[in-house]
């Protein structure tokens, strides 16, 4: 059987967002902050969570009470999942969203992640992967949720990393010049993946250096939302944007953070450009709140809704069509394996033979590094060999990367960076089962640090 979350949560506070300054510490306006904290009066000081922290945002000795630095925290949750007394707490939206559920002028969308279907079943006591997407489905429209699934905006992010990976190509390997391509005379290789936001807000905080080099494609769920409450209000829903509701179901608490982005506000400003909503319009965000695994479980429990009760059949809906592509996203080279098999397309204008590109999976390893060789069809056939590695579990490897960059800018082409171990799959917002006991206990192994 599988096992019920004992996680506390709590309600963002009236200061969650900071005040009226442009910047502080690492925040700017509007920026959610203390997304993960430690409840003091539950920390035992074991220095579990230290070990398992990227960037050295816990502060505390063996034995006292640990606290988080938020200012270098990138709210990936890690520490929340491997304490072993439940003392990290997490941010919730939970209890917005059901008021947003029970208002009957908004239009709720649920936006649920490849990991999320996965884990949900865990929550409700099954074996991971027993509630079936459809099961998952009904569930959330049993809870009034409209659905979009995320899987179709991950497919748009693969279209975006690929193309724009295809011109890097085309400037830097094959000595291409056109307007087309100048943008990408000033990012040069390697290319790092950006769909992971404890990533982007590591290197942003950490490695400068590196941010030239980092995708503009957006995160699934940043594509997601403005695809959304434009073209899904318009066309699909027919709803007015302004009503919508975007709620991503995610593994990740870092996407908590990364919704509240001030850039993060496309569908607002396309929706003015186009004159399709008042022009004194506020500015809204693409992204409304974001959930965990853990709190959709908590939404559907309050609701008394159990996933596993549901009916296996669902009707299509063409928001919830997509690739094999967007699925992998939530394993660690995923978001590598589906931009490869994109670029590797359109380069060589064929299919590849096999499309499982098991090398540039990560799994368990915290750094992997393959070749790939690509026939290019416009230049007879001549072949390239694309480097790539992938780096997955705390920012390490990263620190290597960072150095041997400086030193050698062609040792790879393609960067895949995912916070945590093995990916998605293991993010801050999954299901987990703390102890609940002594650190004394006989089971608990000793904290290690790395
Ligand atoms: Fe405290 Fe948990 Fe960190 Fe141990 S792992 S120091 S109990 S917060
Ligand atoms: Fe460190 Fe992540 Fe915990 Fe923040 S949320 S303290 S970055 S492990
Ligand atoms: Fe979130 Fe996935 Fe990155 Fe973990 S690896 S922080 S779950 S996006």
């Amino acid at each position: 059987m599988g096992s019920v979350s004992n996680i506390k949560t709590f309600a963002p506070p009236a200061d969650a967002r900071g005040g009226d300054v442009e910047f502080e510490g690492t925040y700017r306006k509007g920026e959610l902050r203390g997304i993960i904290k430690i409840n003091q009066d539950n920390c035992t000081g074991c220095d579990t969570c230290s070990a398992f922290c990227p960037t050295d945002a816990i502060m505390g000795t063996l034995g006292v009470a640990h606290a988080i630095e938020d200012n270098s925290c990138v709210a990936c949750g890690q520490c929340l999942i491997n304490c072993p007394f439940g003392a990290i707490e997490q941010m919730s939206f939970v209890d917005e969203v059901i008021k947003k559920l029970d208002d009957p002028k908004s239009f709720v969308v649920a936006h649920p992640s490849p990991a999320v279907r996965v884990a949900l079943a865990e929550e409700f006591g099954a074996e991971p992967g027993s509630v079936t997407i459809n099961k998952m489905y009904n569930a959330f429209k049993k809870a009034g949720f409209h659905m979009y699934d995320v899987n179709f905006a991950a497919d748009h992010t693969i279209l975006e990393e690929g193309t724009e990976f295809i011109k890097k190509v085309k400037y830097w390997l094959l000595g291409e010049r056109s307007k087309d391509l100048e943008h990408v005379s000033h990012h040069p290789f390697p290319h790092f993946t950006s769909c992971c936001p404890a990533w982007v807000r590591n290197a942003e905080i950490f490695h400068p250096e590196l941010i030239p080099h980092i995708s503009g494609a957006k995160s699934p769920i940043q594509m997601g939302g403005p695809i959304a409450k434009t073209w899904g209000a318009k066309f699909i829903w027919k709803v007015d944007p302004r009503d919508v509701f975007m709620v991503p179901i995610t593994p990740c608490t870092a996407k908590i953070f990364e919704a509240s982005r001030p850039e993060f506000n496309s569908a607002w400003k396309y929706l003015i450009k186009n004159n399709e909503i008042p022009s004194d319009t506020p500015s809204f965000p693409d992204i409304d709140v974001v959930l965990t695994a853990r709190d959709i479980a908590t939404l559907l429990k309050k609701k008394g809704i159990n996933p596993l009760e549901m009916s296996d059949e669902y009707e299509d809906e063409v928001m919830n069509v997509y690739s094999g592509g967007g699925t992998i996203f939530g394993n660690s080279g995923g978001v590598m394996e589906a931009a490869l098999r994109t670029s590797y397309f359109i380069l060589s204008g064929m299919e590849l033979k096999n499309p499982d590109l098991t090398p540039v999976r990560g799994y368990d390893k915290d750094l992997v590094e393959a070749t790939i060789p690509v026939p290019l069809k416009d230049y007879d056939g001549k072949i390239i060999e694309i480097k790539v590695a992938v780096v997955n579990g705390a920012s390490k490897n990263i620190n290597k990367i960072a150095k041997e960059l400086v030193s050698n800018q062609n040792k790879y082409h393609f960067i895949e960076v995912m916070n945590c171990p093995g990916g998605c799959v293991n993010g801050g917002g999954q299901p987990v089962r703390t102890m609940g006991t002594s650190w004394l206990h006989p089971l608990l192994p000793l904290p290690i640090r790395a």
